[in-house]
């Protein structure tokens, strides 16, 4: 439920309301907006009685919510959410470009590739420290020393970073390094893992799982802003279907879908949903037309011998093919 108060409502009328509403035993979000505040209601398994709220000073009126999920809801937000990082804005505008290899090999592995991709106009590096691989004996990734070549890329090249954290024991060093904190598809349900997320400063990269509803996705993406945090970015990568052409089948009605139960920005991964660097040029062009909000793509100055996902990953020259593409179509 949210609770709208009047446009000259105090604050310390929203206040008594968050009061009372943690005496029904539910949490308040103040949710201050551009005419008024609204204060959203989290924590209720049923329906909330409002007659408690309604007769307190400087409420306008209360309106039910339908979504399960609240923080992340269009219906309770209904302007599209805007991701400041550094100097870039993610949703609702230009879409930004993270590219970069799948993990971070050795440091001139990344400073070769951020360079390349930084000089075909991506702004933020992409890179695994720590790999969730479906085999225990692949290539687990450098761990801390990933993170400090990571760094080292950024200080070269102004790039942003965005890598992943695998687990609790890791995500309080990815914080430490990282610009943004990737939440990968295998650990979209680790809720644990979300509300930690949910209590950084960094925003997060959400990925789908592949095998997760457009439910389920908004409803992890909930976990994380629940504990505080509200910079979420979704990302769609691609899920698990009876069709095996491709690694994954790359769900692109998600982003219409997404971008009309939420007002979180949403990117697109190819490369993890095709799994074959040449069909990564055409879904992201499809990704691009239906609004995605950006791109994560892989990028290897030498996918032949990548430590993983090398088929997936694009040449440089693709690369700025991709993007000499994709300026084509935003402008
Ligand atoms: C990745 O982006 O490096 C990755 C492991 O992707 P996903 O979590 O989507 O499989
Ligand atoms: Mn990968």
């Amino acid at each position: 439920m949210l609770v709208v108060m009047k446009n000259d409502a105090t604050e310390a009328q929203v206040q008594a309301i968050i009061r009372e509403i943690e005496n029904m035993g539910y949490r308040g979000v103040p949710m201050p907006g551009a005419q008024r505040t609204a204060v959203c209601i989290i924590g209720n398994q049923g329906p909330v009685d409002d007659s408690r709220l309604l007769v307190l000073e400087g409420v306008k009126e209360t309106i039910r919510v339908t979504k399960p999920y609240k923080l992340v809801s269009r219906e309770t937000h209904p302007e599209a959410r805007v991701i400041t990082v550094g100097d870039i804005k993610i949703g609702g505008g230009k879409p930004v470009i993270m590219a970069g290899p799948c993990a971070v090999e050795s440091e001139e592995q990344a400073l070769t590739i951020a360079n390349l991709v930084k000089k075909g106009g991506a702004q933020v590096f992409r890179g695994g420290a720590f790999k969730p691989r479906t085999s225990p004996y692949s290539f687990q990734g450098l761990g801390e020393e990933g993170l400090k070549i990571l760094a080292k890329v950024r200080q070269e090249t102004g790039l942003l970073i965005v890598t992943e954290a695998t687990d609790h024991t890791n995500i309080e060093l990815v914080e430490k390094y990282a610009d943004i904190i990737q939440i990968g598809a295998r650990n979209m349900h680790n809720y644990s893992l979300l509300r930690r997320a949910g209590h950084s400063s960094k925003p997060v990269l959400l990925k789908r799982s592949f095998a997760a509803t457009i439910e389920e996705l908004l409803m992890s993406a909930e976990y994380i802003s629940s504990e505080g945090n509200n910079q979420v970015i979704l990302c769609e990568r691609g899920i698990r279907t009876f069709s095996d052409n491709t690694r994954n089948t790359l769900d692109l009605s998600a982003i219409p879908s997404i971008k009309e139960s939420s007002p979180l920005p949403i990117i697109v991964d190819p490369s993890h949903a095709a799994g074959k660097r040449d069909y990564v040029i055409p879904l992201s062009r499809g990704a691009i037309a239906v609004g995605a909000d950006g791109l994560l793509v892989e990028v290897h100055h030498d996918p032949l011998r990548a430590l993983s996902d090398g088929m997936q990953s694009l040449y440089p020259e693709q690369f700025g093919e991709l993007m000499k593409e994709i300026n084509s179509l935003i402008k």
